[in-house]
């Protein structure tokens, strides 16, 4: 797998417990899924390419 798909994780914290998501794309049509987020912890920002299912924590399909 593409190292740079991966489930998000604060790369300053090393955990996902702070992360706080502002924008997530599903994957669609082949295309792997996007997501943007913050760190409440330390405020660091990070946005990538997710693995096939992944969605945020409490993230409503609107579909
Ligand atoms: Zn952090």
């Amino acid at each position: 797998m593409d190292p740079a798909v991966h489930r998000p994780v604060c790369h300053q914290c090393g955990v996902d417990d702070y992360l706080i998501f502002e924008f997530f794309t599903p994957a669609l049509n082949g295309a792997p899924g996007t997501v943007s987020y913050t760190c409440s912890a330390c405020d660091s920002f990070a946005g990538h390419e997710v693995p096939s299912g992944w969605t945020p924590p409490g993230w409503h399909h609107e579909s």
